[in-house]
Formats: C-alpha cells, structure tokens, sequence
C-alpha cells in the first residue's frame, strides 16, 4: 500500500500546500481520500488525474469536498469521450452539495459519480478493507482505517479526541492524525486536535508511527505542534508535505 499526500492545509490552503487529499495505492487501484480545495492541481503533479478508480469524502467541509466540483469537468468532458462513473463514498448529501456546487442549476453529477452513503462499518473499496467511523466534528464526520496485505493505515480526518478515533487507529502503521491546535490556547471544544492531543492518540493507539497534517501554518507554529506531540508520543513524528509518499 501507498500513501501519497496531495494536499495538507487545514482549513485553507497554505502557501505550500492545496487542501486535505491523499493519494492510497494498492495493486493498482486508487482511492483519493478527500478532495480538498486547490488538490486537483496536485493530483496532475503527481499522478493521472484521470486515473482514480474511488474517492472517499470523510466530510463536506469545503476544504475536504471542493475539488471534487471542479473534477466534474475533468471526468464529463475529456477529450475522449465522458470517462466511467466513479464511486465516492461520502455522507449522505454529497450529491446535492456537489451538484449545487457545480451549477447554479444544481444539475445532477450522477453521470460522473455514483454516491455510497457512509455510515459506521468495514466494506472494501477495491483491494482494500475499509472501516470507518464517526469521529468528534460539527458535521457528519468519518475517520478511516485501511488494511491491505497485513499493514494499516489510519486517517483522523477532522476531529477533536473520541474514543472511536483510538479504534480506528489502534496498532496502525501509520497514524495520518489531524493537529489544528496549538496546545496551551482555549481551543473551541469538539472541532479540532493539538499537536499534544494528536500525540496522546498515537500513544494510547500504539501507532507505529506518526505523520501531523491539517496544520494551519498562518495560524499556528509548526515547531510547537511538533513539540507538543513528540512530548506525549515517543514514536516517529513527522510533518506531512504535498508530494510526500510512504511505503507500508
Ligand atoms: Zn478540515
Ligand atoms: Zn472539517
């Protein structure tokens, strides 16, 4: 399996970097997990952006769903004639969300995605085994475990601590865990992690290893982040960045 990161903004997208969306490999199949604003841009950089064969929106957040608006255009109208109806797993609502995204007409997309309602529960996506879970944002919210030959890899998508994250990522190799916050401040409740938070997760989880995304560089310091999660996590921690693979 292999992980790609697109994008890894939070919120917004930085100077470096578009929105959440990450690139999962396995046997030649691709999902896309999450399609966030400006990640279209760097699924062409690296790979063929018509070369998805899934995507899965863990939330309509814009900065997790936007692109897949403009990948409408990608998918009805390429040269070659109108590419195959991509499954996308997502909460209830996709559909309508996309579509009134995409026109003021509000148009059905259904020519370019069929939509699978997410809810609690493991399902495969391809080669994969997928499990996902409601975690603790203000709207419909999933976190993702992936298994593919005997190594996982878990997602936080957006959340504040639960107690379903630690399942979904318990003994992963890789911990791809949100860290919005900085430790220290008063953080609005049930919305986003800090580093130290997402740390803890990873402790109580017993990752193997952990990859920091959804900073908001403009409005928190990577350094402490860094710092808070590494004092409450003593395995590998590392900032994710657009371009980055992982091998598991
Ligand atoms: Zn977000
Ligand atoms: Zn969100």
């Amino acid at each position: 399996m292999r992980l790609t990161v697109l994008g890894c903004a939070g919120s917004f997208p930085g100077p470096e970097s578009a929105c959440s969306a990450y690139l999962v490999e396995a046997e030649g199949f691709r999902l896309l997990i999450d399609f966030g604003s400006g990640s279209l841009s760097a699924l062409q950089r690296y790979s063929d952006m018509r070369r998805v064969d899934a995507i899965l929106l863990t939330h309509l957040h814009c900065d997790h769903m936007l692109d897949a608006c403009t990948y409408v255009v990608v998918r009805r109208y390429d040269p070659s004639g109108p590419l195959p109806a991509l499954p996308v797993y997502a909460p209830l609502g996709a559909a309508e969300r996309i579509a009134a995204a995409y026109s003021t007409e509000g148009e059905p997309v259904d020519d370019v995605y069929t939509f699978y309602g997410l809810q609690p529960g493991t399902f495969p996506i391809g080669p994969l085994q997928v499990t996902v879970d409601r975690v603790n944002h203000p709207v419909e919210t999933y976190g993702v475990r992936i298994e593919h030959g005997g190594r996982v890899l878990a997602y936080s998508s957006d959340t504040a601590p639960c107690e379903a994250l630690l399942r979904l990522a318990a003994g992963a190799d890789l911990f791809l865990c949100e860290a919005s916050y900085q430790d220290g401040l008063a953080n609005p409740p049930d919305l986003h992690l800090t580093g130290g938070e997402a740390g803890e997760a990873a402790t109580k989880a017993d990752v193997g290893r952990l990859l920091l995304t959804h900073l908001v560089p403009a409005w928190a310091s990577e350094a402490s982040i860094v710092e808070a999660a590494t004092a409450a996590y003593a395995g590998p921690v590392e900032v994710v960045r657009p371009g980055a693979r992982y091998d598991l």
